[in-house]
């Protein structure tokens, strides 16, 4: 009889599944979803628009119509191919395993999105994780080196960054993308939130990819993403991804939400309000030690040394879920993140925090 022991990676095996606590019932702040459904009207109008697609038939396998529609929406530059993925999780996937055989690493500066090494090291790949610096931003001559001496086929650069939400000095990061001899992929999950953006770059140099998401904008339930990038380099991960890998559903509920946008960056505008009233509301808060600033729609803060876990679990029991980010120790000890949610559902996590800290 065959276990998995016989035939899979120790690695992997020793790797706990993504997981993903139980939320029923609690004010989540903990994934960084837009909060807001959409007004009664709308959702009629997507339910009717949804009743036109034939579930007895395959998929669109290019998604030509969603495609057209994102790179008018999002302004892709003309010169840059796009490729759409089950969410940018897909991508950063397709991507690793297109490189897999280079016998190159996958690098980028840690703490970051945990999946980027998840994937790497699921696929056999080796992750070199470049530590920012104490104040989260990069640390420029440290990266160029790592580079330099790793030759990394791929360096993922989340801008903004997450769990710390900050965004990279533009300088910079120009600067990596010029120094690297491989591929740089800026991750841009929470652009609806930020300020800067490399999509109207992406493909030039063709090493130069930009990978998007639709999840933080508002629509984390019907998993999509896409990655700019070279037309060379876009046909090359086509062959890896999966024949009709983007659902029929989510082909024409994208597709309406793109048309109906405004809605959705109403939605972002309030975010990015409430993000500046809550990062406020916890530096005013004695036993918080710093709040990270942030270009994300999440909010990275520290509390009094050996207090994290605590205030965590305080949040938790009076109906607050928030990321205990801190458990991973290092650089993110006793650091806690929050989504920014509805003004009534931030009101409730500050006077939840400022009562835990009193604790
Ligand atoms: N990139 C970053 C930086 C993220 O934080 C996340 C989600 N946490 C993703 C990519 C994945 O997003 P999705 O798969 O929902 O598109």
């Amino acid at each position: 009889m065959s276990r998995p022991a016989d035939l899979m990676r120790p690695e992997v095996l020793g790797q706990a599944a993504y997981a993903v606590p139980e939320s029923a019932g609690m004010i989540k702040l903990d994934a960084m979803e837009n909060p807001y459904p959409w007004p009664g009207e709308l959702h009629s109008a997507w339910l009717e628009a949804l009743g036109g697609v034939e579930l007895n038939r395959y998929p669109d396998a290019g998604a030509r119509a969603l495609t057209a529609a994102i790179r008018a929406a999002h302004r892709v530059p003309e010169e840059a191919g796009c490729l759409l993925g089950n969410g940018s999780d897909e991508l950063i996937q397709i991507l690793i395993s297109a490189v897999q055989a280079s016998g190159r690493p996958v690098l980028s500066p840690v703490p970051t999105f945990v999946m980027y090494e998840v994937l790497a090291r699921a696929a056999g790949v080796p992750f070199v994780g470049v530590p920012l610096r104490a104040d989260f931003d990069l640390d420029g001559p440290a990266l160029l080196q790592a580079m330099e001496e790793h030759r990394p086929a791929l360096v993922f650069l989340a801008f903004p960054n997450n769990p710390t939400g900050r965004l990279y000095d533009s300088r910079l990061v120009a600067e990596v993308i010029a120094a690297n001899p491989g591929v740089t992929v800026i991750d841009e999950a929470y652009a609806p939130f930020s300020g800067h953006s490399f999509l109207p770059r992406a493909g030039t140099p063709p090493g130069l990819m930009v990978m998007r998401t639709m999840s933080k904008l508002g629509l984390a339930g019907l998993r999509l993403g896409y990655l700019a990038a070279s037309p060379e380099w876009i046909d090359a991960l086509d062959r890896l991804r999966l024949p009709y890998n983007i659902n029929a559903l989510t082909q024409r509920s994208v597709s309406f939400a793109l048309a109906h946008a405004r809605v959705l960056d109403e939605q972002a505008g309030i975010l990015r309000e409430q993000r500046a009233r809550v990062s406020a509301g916890l530096a005013r808060l004695r036993g918080v030690r710093r709040v990270i600033p942030s270009d994300a729609n999440f909010i990275l803060f520290e509390v009094a040394r050996g207090r994290g876990h605590a205030v965590f679990e305080s949040l938790r029991v009076a109906g607050i879920l928030i990321k205990d980010v801190g458990r991973a120790g290092g650089p993110l000890t006793d650091h806690l993140r929050v989504t920014v949610g509805r003004p009534e559902e931030n009101s409730a996590f500050l006077a939840a925090v400022a009562e835990a800290l009193r604790a």
